[in-house]
């Protein structure tokens, strides 16, 4: 793919790449002045431009359908708004917290849950927010965990970085820190000595990073994973379930092999959120229970990520199954689907 070394931008910079067709322009720019466009170039040499749905392009390159909203869809579908007790920060649970720090992606993602929050001028939280906002979780001493999330916590430099981890390692209560990226993946180069010591803290540190098709694990994604981890840092993987990206089990299951071949443990496989404009990439609940029943019959434990679904109205994660114990607790289906009676009632 001739992307060349530039970040894609705009619906024009895509037609000079050769990823949208020179008649899409005009309704793409539509879509992208409202939800914005970047593709590193490190993505844009992954798109298969000879394919049609090819399956990184459907992730990053904008779709007219974008502009289609649905009765059901939100600009804030997980309620992040209705639990934010001061700027940056989301309370949605009582030992964590969600710490905003930056509105910028290095990627962004056509079926992002915070796409109406996200995008080129949206920045980073002020001094002043920052500072009201690590005064909060200073103040609430049942934050045990502090998740840096965004937009992508990775792209500030490892200077003010480091500055912020500094500044929550500081705080007795928080125990645990951890980074929600696309970094490793959409920008491996910036993996950097410099970024990996700052966010050395003496805290836990976990990075988790989100990934959705098999072709995203590059070898420079493998080995700035594979720096990351070599720095004391685990690595855990979210992966959105996504129409015609992941929904079938042999790209699921190689997404999941080879992140744990990258000693990354698959966390989170998340069903799409109900976001304005993504319903032509969102799947049904029982698509992903046949799914999640497809990888428990054919992959390692290690492979099994956890299916979940944020319920919209910030009332915070659950999993969504499938289940293998019948309701009454009496009948257990293993992973080749057979049911069998529990407790095994004893030959008489
Ligand atoms: S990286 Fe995350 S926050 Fe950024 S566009 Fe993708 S899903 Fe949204």
């Amino acid at each position: 793919m001739p992307a060349g070394s530039k970040v894609l931008r705009s619906a024009s910079a895509l037609v000079e790449a050769q990823l949208i067709k020179p008649q899409q322009l005009a309704a793409l720019k539509n879509v992208a002045s409202r939800y914005a466009v970047a593709i590193m170039p490190a993505v844009a040499d992954l798109i298969d431009t000879a394919y049609p749905h090819d399956p990184i392009a459907l992730q990053f390159v904008p779709d007219e359908r974008e502009l289609e909203s649905h009765p059901e869809e939100s600009a804030d579908p997980i309620g992040d708004d209705a639990h934010s007790p001061v700027l940056g920060v989301v309370h949605r649970y009582p030992d964590r917290v969600l710490l905003k720090i930056v509105n910028v992606c290095a990627v962004y993602c056509r079926f992002c849950f915070r796409r109406e929050m996200v995008g080129p001028g949206r920045g980073a939280l002020t001094g002043a927010a920052l500072t009201a906002a690590l005064d909060y979780i200073a103040r609430t001493p049942d934050i045990w965990e502090v998740i840096l999330t965004g937009g992508d916590p990775l792209l500030l430099p490892p200077r003010r970085l480091k500055n912020v981890i500094t500044r929550l390692a500081a705080i007795n209560h928080v125990k645990v820190i951890r980074l929600h990226t696309r970094i490793p993946i959409a920008a491996p180069k910036r993996v950097t000595p410099a970024l990996l010591r700052a966010l050395r803290s003496g805290k836990a540190t976990f990075m988790v990073v989100h990934a959705n098709h098999p072709r995203e694990l590059t070898d420079e994604a493998r080995a700035a994973c594979a720096r990351v981890i070599d720095a004391g840092i685990p690595m855990l993987a979210q992966s959105v379930l996504l129409r015609g990206i992941n929904d079938d089990a042999e790209t699921l299951g190689a997404l999941m092999r080879a992140l744990v071949e990258c000693r990354i443990k698959p966390y989170y496989l998340h069903h799409a959120d109900l976001a304005s404009g993504t319903a032509h990439l969102r799947t049904s609940i029982a698509e992903g229970q046949a799914l999640m029943r497809a990888l428990h019959g054919r992959y390692s434990g290690l492979c099994q990520p956890q299916y979940v679904l944020d319920i919209p109205g910030g009332h915070g994660k659950s999993p969504v199954g499938p289940t293998y114990l019948s309701a009454d607790g009496s009948q257990i289906t293993d992973f080749k689907g057979v049911r069998h009676v529990y407790p095994p009632r004893s030959p008489d």
